[in-house]
């Protein structure tokens, strides 16, 4: 802790009682008031000085830990080179100047990284090594707040660079060499970091940096880079320096602004993916009551990907639910405080949650429609159906995924009539009660007597497609259970939003252009081959189907089109009343409370979805989006003992659906 390192300076320090050599200095303050220690170590008057910096990066205690270590060294070490050394030099220490955010990393968020003033838009601290006024801001920094680099709003606004620049004005004259202490990479870095413009002495730097290296790997064989700040990157493991600082002093150097860079960690990037764990991850359901707080919370996403959104802030008054990663919860109260923004827990633990859906353990001997299963089991049991009912039902395949998987459905045509239904599910891949319910129902449409049933299933032909995001639904399995988009690289980040991808007024309005948000559009209208191939399949059958109805979780709303306009288009009133009905019907059976109305009237603008092109396209009559259970309290985690309850209800609902779209003369 801060208080250890400052104890240390003030009087443990081994030789404490040599007051005449060892000296304490306070340097400068942080925003939180703390003093910024240091060590003045004098063995001869009129040394020349080197300056040492430690713990500007609050979370590379790596840094100050090593730096208290040599401090240690120099007074302590009996090796005569490290005596001639520290007695041949006056030595400036300061372990931690970032103190506060030094005890925030201690406190509250270790892997806090900048000082701790609070600044724009909820964020803390600007990056204390990209606030100094020399060529400040010209470039890999930030002006974003909320970023890690973040430079300040103007140079030294911090107080902790403030006060130490003018400390080591101070001292300017005294000192030559002044090494800085970060971590990680094991580099060896020479300024300037604002360009690739060289020192005046680079070459000399770059020797004795060749030297220091050298030596540095003498004793554990540990191996650094050497290079100016611009052009280096390199990565790799662990540390000792005392070695490093004897050769390159005793070669009598001037390396003024160079900068050591050690490794704490080791980092091993991971071939095979292993599942996203969520512990500890919560859901909070926020309510803002003015536009200023609904901005607020609409930039948490782009403050860190620590916030995700499991329903998008909308207006004032209606809710957004936002999952918080662990370290980022801190943050997350202390928003909602400042800001003033009402909050509750929705679910405490995501992992939980997710522990507790009951997906099988392993292949099950006939299908279980009260479990949620692969995507493997599902076509398996589409499969199977086909072969057990021939002639009622047909294996189809609406359309291909980025990696190669088909989209599977199954045709039902247990009837006469050929007015055609599409049922698609598992847009969304996250939505697992989607593929879940449309299973159900299928299993319900060809066993269930009940009359209306009968009716219901006999009198239309089926198009039903479970899993119309197949990678993304295998992605949940596998490695995210959260995972929402397809599984194209787009950059550096995987997906569009299949259901903000498809070509009827196609990104305009609540769709995102950055290929890495939940909700992008795509580079163009239909750029995934999922859309692309489901909707070329939806027009080769356009003339067999009357009515499209998408399954999506949760909410518990049954819309319409259109998700880009307000505006009441086409057949509005009709749909509206079928709704209506629909939803009445829903809550019969467990009462279960739907709401009803077009999309961009009952949540927010959303282009580019499916059933928007099919009404836009097509003008069918009958269009349909339900958001399925529940209200937010599982969210996209629904235990799976809900899994029969949604689906008869829903079912339920779709008699009641199509009894009224047919008393209003759609076929
Ligand atoms: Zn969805």
């Amino acid at each position: 802790m801060m208080d250890n390192v400052q104890k240390y300076i003030d009087n443990e320090n081994p030789r404490g009682n040599h007051p005449e050599i060892v000296k304490p200095i306070i340097g400068g303050s942080s925003y939180e008031g703390r003093r910024i220690k240091g060590v003045k170590l004098t063995y001869k008057e009129g040394n020349p000085g080197i300056f040492i910096e430690g713990g500007i990066h609050a979370r590379e205690w790596i840094s100050p830990a090593v730096v208290t270590y040599i401090l240690n060294e120099l007074i302590l070490s009996d090796d005569s080179r490290v005596r001639y050394m520290a007695e041949s030099y006056d030595w400036y220490i300061f372990p931690v100047f970032n103190p506060d955010g030094y005890e925030y990393t201690h406190t509250t968020n270790r892997l806090w990284r900048k000082t701790r003033r609070p600044t724009r838009r909820g964020c803390y601290g600007a990056d204390p090594n990209r606030n100094w006024n020399f060529h400040w801001a010209e470039g890999g920094v930030s002006r974003n707040p909320c970023s890690e680099i973040y430079a300040g709003d103007r140079p030294f606004s911090e107080t902790e660079t403030r006060t130490m620049s003018q400390y080591i004005d101070s001292i300017q004259s005294k000192i030559f060499s002044y090494i800085a202490f970060h971590s990680y990479s094991q580099l060896l870095l020479i300024p300037y970091g604002h360009s690739n413009e060289r020192v005046s002495n680079y070459d000399d730097l770059f020797q004795i940096g060749n030297y220091s290296i050298n030596a540095l790997s003498k004793r554990y064989g540990t191996r650094y880079k050497v290079g100016n700040i611009v052009d280096i990157i390199f990565l790799s493991k662990c540390t000792c320096l005392i070695d490093v600082l004897i050769y390159a002093l005793r070669r009598n150097c001037f390396w003024r602004g160079t900068m050591w860079k050690l490794i704490f960690v080791a980092l091993v990037a991971l071939a095979t993916a292993e599942k996203v764990k969520y512990d500890n991850y919560q859901v909070f359901r926020v309510t803002p009551q003015t536009e200023e707080q609904v901005e607020v919370i609409r930039n948490l996403e782009e403050i860190s990907d620590g916030f995700s959104f499991w329903k998008e802030p909308n207006t004032v008054q209606n809710h957004a639910d936002v999952m918080v990663a662990p370290h980022k919860i801190p943050d997350f109260q202390d928003i909602m405080k400042k800001f003033d923004i009402p909050y509750d827990t929705y679910v405490s633990d995501v992992q939980a949650l997710i522990d507790n859906e009951l997906p099988p353990a392993q292949p099950l001997v006939s299908f279980d429609f009260t479990r949620y299963h692969t995507l493997d089991e599902i076509y398996a049991f589409l499969d199977s159906l086909a072969k057990e009912n021939p002639g009622k039902v047909q294996v189809i395949v609406g359309g291909k995924t980025h990696e190669g998987r088909q989209i599977k459905g199954v045709k039902l045509t247990l009837g006469s009539s050929k007015s055609g239904i599409v049922l698609e599910g598992g847009i969304h891949a996250r939505e697992w009660i989607s593929p879940a319910s449309i299973l159900y129902i299928v299993n319900e449409l060809l066993q269930n007597k009940n009359a209306d049933v009968r009716q219901l299933a006999e009198s239309h032909e089926w198009y039903i497609f479970p899993v119309v995001n197949p990678d993304g639904y295998v992605y949940t399995h596998t490695t995210n259970r959260l995972w929402r988009k397809t599984r194209k690289p787009y950059g550096l980040c995987y997906g569009s939003d299949p259901n903000r991808n498809w070509g009827y007024k196609w990104m305009s309005g609540g769709a995102s252009n950055n290929p890495c948000s939940e909700t992008y559009g795509g580079s163009s209208a239909f750029s995934d081959v999922e859309t692309k191939s489901l909707s070329e399949y939806l027009t080769s059958i356009s003339s067999k189907f009357n009515a499209y109805v998408s399954f999506h979780s949760y909410s518990q709303l049954l819309m319409f089109p259109y998700g880009h306009t307000t505006q009441h288009l086409d057949n509005y009133n009709d749909e509206l009343q079928i709704a209506n009905k629909a939803v009445q019907a829903i809550s019969k059976r467990y009462g279960t409370k739907y709401k009803a109305g077009n999309v961009a009237e009952t949540i927010y603008i959303a282009s580019g979805s499916s059933v928007d092109w099919v009404k836009g396209t097509f003008h069918k009559p009958v269009t349909y989006t339900y958001e399925l259970r529940d209200t937010g309290r599982h969210g996209f985690l629904l235990p799976a003992d809900q899994i029969a309850p949604t689906a008869l209800e829903t079912l339920d609902s779709l008699v009641a659906m199509f009894k009224e779209a047919k008393a209003r003369g759609y076929k």
